[in-house]
């Protein structure tokens, strides 16, 4: 491609595959040298999209739109929020990830722990991946998960919340919608990993399938399920929501399982993302087959 050319869907997408089906870094390091992930769903959201100011009034003023965080990282090549695009990814777990999860009761299982830590390695070397390239083809762009200013601060309604939110950026892209345990429920399920890029690019946003942003749990959707409810270890997720701190907590812990039991450095838990009507799809019905269809909801009324 030739420097400073238009970028493509197809191009961005392409790239992103050809890195997981070659890139020696997609592996899970275990004794068969599995690789971490084999496929993946790309989204695009424009940078102007009120929905990023929409996050910004309801997550607190610290959580950064697209034009904030490119513009503080790349301000030799500054852009109006019109003239960005948020590429965002999901990459979904392995059906061996997720079926060997699926027994875990308390602590994840070998292949979720190694996937938390050396899948999202391939992930943030994903980020770095796209970004580097969209330069070298004469587009500014940045991840904002990878830039030294990204932080986690206090959050008096959230417990806490980080500067730039993955999922937030794909349910931005049409990728998904929230459910009950906080997980973003995709055509591929919750059980997934996901990542962004901000470029200074124009490629048609992704349209959102969806008019409510928890469209695709079912407890949202009919009041059944709570399936994650009872696959929580410590009690976390209630029929009020996701109690963060109390998942933090019971991450930090099986930081010391993993290394005892599995003989790495590492930590995770999962167990809400697997044996869940939401493991590796949309469950409702209506919502999955409209999608299946290719069908948009209506527009919301007018304002009064
Ligand atoms: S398990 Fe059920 S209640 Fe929980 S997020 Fe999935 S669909 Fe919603
Ligand atoms: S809410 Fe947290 S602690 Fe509970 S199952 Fe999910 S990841 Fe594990």
């Amino acid at each position: 491609m030739k420097n400073g050319a238009d970028i493509s869907k197809d191009w961005i997408e392409n790239l992103i595959r050809d890195f997981i089906a070659t890139s020696p870094q997609n592996t899970m390091r275990n004794m068969t040298a599995e690789p971490a992930w084999d496929d993946v769903l790309v989204g695009f959201a424009y940078g102007a999209d009120p929905i990023w100011q929409q996050y910004k009034e309801y997550v607190g003023a610290f959580h950064w739109t697209p034009w904030e965080v490119f513009n503080q990282h790349c301000r030799q090549k500054s852009a109006g929020a019109e003239e960005l695009t948020v590429i965002s990814w999901v990459l979904p777990q392995r059906a061996l990830v997720r079926k060997a999860n699926r027994k875990a009761k308390k602590y994840p299982a070998e292949e979720w722990a190694r996937i938390r830590i050396y899948g999202e390695e391939f992930n943030a070397a994903l980020r770095r991946h796209v970004a580097k390239r969209l330069e070298q083809v004469g587009h500014a762009a940045i991840a904002p998960m990878l830039v030294s200013s990204w932080t986690i601060v206090n959050s008096e309604r959230f417990s806490y919340a980080s500067s730039w939110s993955e999922r937030h950026a794909a349910h931005a892209a049409g990728l998904g919608t929230f459910g009950l345990c906080d997980g973003l429920i995709t055509a591929k399920g919750k059980a997934m990993r996901v990542g962004s890029v901000v470029a200074k690019i124009s490629i048609e946003p992704t349209p959102r399938p969806y008019a409510d942003h928890r469209a695709y749990c079912l407890f949202f959707d009919n009041g059944t399920c709570g399936k994650c409810i009872d696959r929580c270890p410590v009690r976390a997720i209630t029929e009020v929501g996701h109690d963060k701190e109390k998942c933090r907590q019971h991450l930090a812990r099986s930081r010391e399982y993993v290394k005892k039991t599995y003989k790495f450095e590492g930590y995770g838990c999962g167990l809400c993302q697997v044996s869940v009507p939401c493991e590796a799809g949309i469950p409702v019905k209506a919502a999955r087959e409209a999608l299946e269809r290719g069908e948009l909801p209506p527009p919301p009324p007018p304002l009064a």
